[in-house]
Order: structure tokens, then C-alpha cells, then sequence
């Protein structure tokens, strides 16, 4: 079991976070939190948050730098959306054996590098039934 702690953040597939973000900037009302690029990914990470201090959603505004960025074929088949939900947890790589052992459906097998120093993996979203589910581990 992954024991799940929280929703960590919404990532969404868009084509440019400057012709995005004003949605989540003036609509919704999001306060932006940065931007960096995942070199490991293949994109820019725009950070925005929503709600009070302290209790705060994370939405990722996904934006892929190569061709081949998983996020770029993601934008390909299916378009600028709802790209992943990603849960917090701990003891990422002794959990991705378990659910390996438990033939979970994984797209990594093992944890990589995510947006602030944070170690990442993806299930495949057949274990969901559709949904994308990142597992992330704060760095040190
Ligand atoms: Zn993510």
C-alpha cells in the first residue's frame, strides 16, 4: 500500500505556461510559486498555489521543452488537460518494489527526479482506471 498523505498537487499538460497562467493568476485566483525546468522530464514546471497558508493545493502547469518529452506526446494524443495527481508518501523505492511484487501497473520501477528536489514516480494510469497517479517523496 502506498499510504497516501496528501495530495501534493494537479499537474496539467499545457502547450505555454504564458498563455496559461493568467487563468489560475486572475480567474481563479491562484499565487504563483515559481517556475523551473525538469531537465529529467523534459519540461518547464510552473508552480501556483490555492487556498490559505499553510493548507494549500499546488497546481503544476506542465510545459514540455523537447519533442520527446512525455508531456509533449501527452499534449499530442490528447490535448492541453488534466495531465496527473500526485500524492505524497515516503519510502518511495521500497514502496515501488511492493507494488511491483503486487503487480501494480507502473510506469517507473523505479524513483527519478521531480520539480524541487523531490523524488518522483508514476503508476500507469491503468491501475487507476485512467488517471495518472505520481507518487512523490520530499528531497532532503
Ligand atoms: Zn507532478
Amino acid at each position: 500500500m502506498i499510504e497516501a498523505r496528501a495530495l501534493d498537487h494537479v499537474g496539467i499538460a499545457v502547450r505555454s505556461i504564458e498563455s496559461r497562467r493568467g487563468f489560475y493568476e486572475r480567474t481563479l485566483g491562484a499565487r504563483f510559486a515559481g517556475i523551473e525546468t525538469v531537465p529529467e522530464q523534459k519540461v518547464r514546471v510552473a508552480a501556483f498555489l490555492v487556498g490559505a497558508p499553510g493548507r494549500e493545493v499546488r497546481i503544476e502547469l506542465l510545459e514540455p521543452t523537447s519533442e520527446d518529452s512525455p508531456v509533449a506526446r501527452f499534449l499530442e494524443k490528447r490535448g492541453e488537460g488534466l495531465h496527473h495527481l500526485a500524492f505524497s508518501t515516503d519510502r518511495l523505492s521500497e514502496r515501488l518494489e511492493a507494488l511491483a511484487a503486487a503487480s501494480v501497473p507502473l510506469v517507473d520501477r523505479k524513483a527519478r527526479g521531480g520539480a524541487h528536489g523531490t523524488r518522483i514516480a508514476f503508476l500507469h494510469p491503468a491501475a487507476s482506471g485512467g488517471v495518472l497517479v505520481e507518487l512523490c517523496e520530499p528531497g532532503d
